[in-house]
């Protein structure tokens, strides 16, 4: 039977509270007693800890916590994995995952389209501070990706659907590639939760920023690292674990309120979808450049649907070329201050619609030719669609902005 990431969170071990609770109990405590001095030891050498036979045996609040180690626990099993554990931001899970399998003159091979962060991550920080060589390809080609390997790549990198053109890897393909030279496959699935499971496909270790659709609120920024129970426990390796000793921790608190959106995000992505899938259809009927996954001529669309689970749809995600950066800019003006449609902010995943002009925010430390190379046009719109309001209502509103700017002309509309 095909992975379903509903029944496997449904079958996930829930978490009471502590005087039963239908809802688990925040751990908030930095620090744990032992019953027997004895112990401390064995957990300080990894010998027993949370991932290890028997569970329990906590430590300390930035190695492994409960409430922490729950919220690792359902997105472990949202993405079917044998781990998972939760961090301060995304960055932080990429950084972390990254670090953890990297030394000084190893190779990392990513796609050349993915959020600015971590762009400037693999293009400044791990080379300038770590000493390590990124070589960013066109991942959609995977012969170039198979070309840039060598025997000091220890790990692929891609997003499964890209910020912001919305790419889709070729996850089972990568992952063959990576794992012919014995490297491996990190996807980060911010874009897709839910639609695809990385892991299901060959990714050996998943990350998430949180702070977008799975927190869908827009109020916490975390992230996750999901992979083998030996990855995960090796981050949290006393001597030279990533998380551990670099200490992105989540707080309890913030794990507690995420846990309180896993139930019902398998409710929130199929709106999220629909509503892009409504807009880029009718976007595309009148003619305006629209770039989204669910569109039988994107060129990602046999891919996803070959790699996605039933129900989901194809993202919340689109994007539009305004023509120009001043259109752009005027477009998301009028949606946000006229229109009330949605708010010209970074991020995406909310319940409120979010849009940004990429080029000039999210994937601003690109430079010119880069961002050229990662097809991120000038009058690119990046659209994270909410699902407040009547989608009739918004689209109105939408066409109206676009013929308003000059994107769209009157008898087009
Ligand atoms: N990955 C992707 C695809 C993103 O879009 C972002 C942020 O926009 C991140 C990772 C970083 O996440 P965070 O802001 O939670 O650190």
């Amino acid at each position: 039977m095909p992975f379903d990431p509903i029944r496997s969170l449904a079958k996930a071990r829930h978490e009471f509270g502590e005087h039963g609770g239908v809802n688990m109990s925040i751990e908030a405590s930095t620090t744990f007693t032992v019953m027997q001095a004895g112990t401390m030891p064995d957990i300080f050498g990894g010998h027993v800890g949370p991932e290890t036979e028997g569970g329990g045996c906590y430590l300390y609040g930035r190695h492994f916590n409960p409430t922490v180690y729950a919220l690792g626990r359902s997105l472990a099993a949202l993405e079917g994995t044998e781990a998972a554990y939760c961090t301060a931001s995304g960055m932080a899970a990429i950084s972390g995952a990254v670090i953890q399998l990297c030394q000084p003159g190893d190779e990392i091979v990513t796609a050349r389209t993915i959020y600015g962060g971590t762009h400037a991550l693999f293009e400044n920080f791990l080379p300038d501070r770590m000493g390590v060589k990124v070589r960013f390809v066109d991942a959609a080609d995977p012969a170039q990706v198979a070309t840039a390997m060598t025997d000091k790549t220890r790990l692929v990198y891609c997003e499964t659907v890209s910020n912001p053109t919305l790419d889709v890897a070729n996850i089972p393909e990568l992952a063959r590639i990576a794992h012919a030279r014995d490297a491996r496959l990190v996807v980060d699935n911010t874009f897709s939760p839910l639609i695809v499971s990385p892991a299901q496909h060959g990714a050996d270790i998943v990350v998430h920023s949180l702070t977008k659709f799975i927190g869908g609120c827009s109020d916490i920024i975390a992230g996750a690292i999901c992979g083998s129970r030996e990855f995960i426990t090796s981050l949290m390796d006393t001597h030279h674990g990533a998380l551990m000793l670099l200490g992105p921790t989540m707080t309890p608190a913030s794990a507690f309120d995420l846990s309180l959106r896993i139930p019902h995000l398998g409710l929130r992505i199929p709106e999220h979808s629909r509503r892009a899938l409504l807009f880029a259809e009718r976007l595309a009927d009148r003619g305006v450049p629209v770039w989204y996954p669910g569109l039988p001529d994107h060129p990602g669309h046999g891919l996803l649907k070959g790699m996605m689970n039933e129900g989901f749809g194809f993202g919340g995600i689109f994007g539009i070329d305004a023509g120009t950066r001043d259109k752009a800019f005027a477009l998301l003006d009028t949606l946000q201050n006229k229109h009330r449609f949605g708010y010209d902010a970074v991020s995406l995943g909310y319940f409120e619609t979010l849009m940004s002009c990429s080029g000039a925010s999210t994937s601003s430390e690109l430079s010119e030719d880069e961002q050229r190379a990662a097809g991120i046009l000038p009058g690119y719109v990046r659209v994270s669609i909410g699902y407040t309001g009547d989608a009739e209502d918004r689209w109105a509103q939408f066409e109206s902005a676009l013929v308003e700017v000059g994107v769209l002309s009157k008898t087009t509309a």
